[in-house]
């Protein structure tokens, strides 16, 4: 359910999807969301069980498996969310400009007892691998959560395989939005000018 994403907003103010559109494809998806928030972040977001499971990645993903990415969990979001750029409102939730960073299929490999462990049980159990199959980043990343109660963190970590890479520096050599080809500030500034106002 994506109730609580629903709660936080005004959508006769903010662009941001109600949600309900869109339907659940045959291979689950991933997105990263690059928002100029109060402060910069990447949101990490994984299609489970018909919602985006969420993540806020301050430094945003490595392709380097010795650096471990502190990753705060957030509401889930309606899938329509998926697709979404634009400028949120400065008095509405989360408000600031939003890209598409990366997005694509995954494949949930968590296993437990050498069965295939489905992704929201993986989540709720603190462990989740996952194969991404974006523009930007490929293969396998895990998100771990460790530490109990108040003081649980995830970590979003690249694990070892063929697409890791220590000298790649994604977040910084390809800032642009694999889905237009905008910057933030070209989509900050095109909002401005009213080009993608209806
Ligand atoms: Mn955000």
């Amino acid at each position: 359910m994506a109730e609580q994403y629903r709660k936080k907003r005004d959508f006769s103010r903010t662009p941001e999807p109600a949600g309900g559109r869109r339907k659940p494809g045959k291979r689950p998806i991933f997105v990263i969301q690059k928002h100029d928030a109060s402060r910069l972040h990447y949101d990490f977001r994984i299609e489970v069980d018909g919602v985006l499971k969420s993540w806020a990645v301050p430094k945003g993903p490595s392709t380097d498996p010795r650096e471990k990415r502190l990753a705060l969990p957030t509401e889930d979001h309606p899938l329509d969310y998926a697709d979404f750029e634009g400028v949120i409102p400065e008095d509405q939730y989360g408000g600031g400009t939003v890209l598409v960073w990366d997005t694509g299929p995954y494949d949930n490999l968590t296993e437990k007892d050498g069965k295939t462990l489905p992704a929201g049980k993986a989540i709720e159990q603190g462990h989740i691998l996952m194969r991404l199959h974006g523009k930007k980043l490929k293969g396998g990343y895990a998100l771990q959560r460790t530490g109990k109660g108040k003081s649980a963190r995830w970590l979003l970590v690249k694990t070892k395989d063929d697409a890791a890479d220590a000298r790649r520096n994604p977040v910084s050599t390809e800032p642009k939005s694999v889905l237009s080809g905008r910057t933030l500030s070209q989509i900050a500034h095109e909002e401005d000018n009213g080009a993608d106002s209806q």
